[in-house]
């Protein structure tokens, strides 16, 4: 479907002083997860994650109930954001 490559950021390092909620987050970052077993990376999408949880959830405590769909890991992983390209 795409062919985008997008280099992960390490989320908490970027934005987690600002405690960034879906609103805050800047529409041009993807958001996505990295396994902190597998190490796996995968990309989730943000809108849907906040239509879901409320576009004032603060991202960071939704970091418990990433999975990944790899290993099925879950609790520990951690948000990575990249910027989309324009
Ligand atoms: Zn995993």
């Amino acid at each position: 479907m795409t062919n985008r490559k997008l280099a992960p950021l390490d989320f908490e390092s970027l934005f987690n002083a600002q405690k960034p909620t879906f609103e805050s987050l800047p529409q041009w970052y993807e958001l996505g997860g990295h396994c902190s077993q597998c190490e796996r990376e995968g990309w989730v999408d943000r809108w849907q994650l906040a239509r879901e949880h409320g576009e004032t959830s603060r991202i960071a405590d939704l970091r418990p109930a990433l999975r990944c769909r790899k290993c099925g890991n879950k609790g520990s992983n951690t948000w990575i954001v990249a910027q989309a390209p324009r």
